[in-house]
């Protein structure tokens, strides 16, 4: 049976043969504690589920796992906070910084997934970390089809339709009051 533990600082001489299963869930308080530069985000997290499997050969750590979880972000449409829900897989490979000359470390940090750890303990918090602010989308969306501000008036569409439009669309001639007939 595959050991688990709750804690994101693992001591890899714990790791057994069969692997340590590493299962937990953290909120905000946990995010804006590990991530300093979170004030500077904007989003904020409710809640991370993660669960990872983390192997090892000889020194070399393994971590394959998943994560989900759900953060208040502001809709690029409509402006309004909304709960978005996010998930990843992600896979990471840990060497030892001893174990390395500085030619080896150079050629292997070009591959993103392969990082290094330093005596005893790995800390999973930053992988977590990065692997939460890769999920961010660009411009979030409070619902694929969210209706958005009106570009005149500013009022939220998705509450409640403004009359903008209907002028428009109901009076095909309104397009033409400014034009002036020439005599
Ligand atoms: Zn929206
Ligand atoms: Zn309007």
């Amino acid at each position: 049976m595959v050991s688990m533990t709750n804690s994101l600082k693992i001591n890899v001489v714990t790791i057994p043969e069969e692997g340590l299963n590493v299962v937990l869930s953290e909120d905000g308080a946990w995010f804006k504690e590990s991530f300093p530069d979170s004030e500077k985000l904007d989003f904020a997290l409710c809640k991370v589920d993660i669960n990872c499997l983390l192997t090892k050969t000889a020194s070399t750590i393994f971590i394959r796992g998943k994560l989900s979880a759900i953060i208040d972000i502001c809709c690029s449409r409509c402006l309004e906070e909304t709960k978005l829900p996010l998930g990843a897989d992600f896979s990471y490979t840990l060497i030892p910084v001893e174990a390395e000359n500085e030619e080896d470390l150079e050629l292997k940090t070009e591959e993103l997934e392969i990082s290094h750890y330093q005596g005893d303990f790995i800390n999973l918090t930053p992988m977590i970390c990065e692997q939460i602010i890769l999920q961010i989308p660009i411009k979030a969306l409070c619902s694929e089809d969210c209706k958005g501000l009106c570009s005149h008036c500013g009022s939220n569409l998705n509450v409640s339709a403004c009359n903008c439009h209907l002028d428009v669309a109901d009076n095909p001639m309104a397009v033409l009051k400014n034009f002036k007939v020439k005599n």
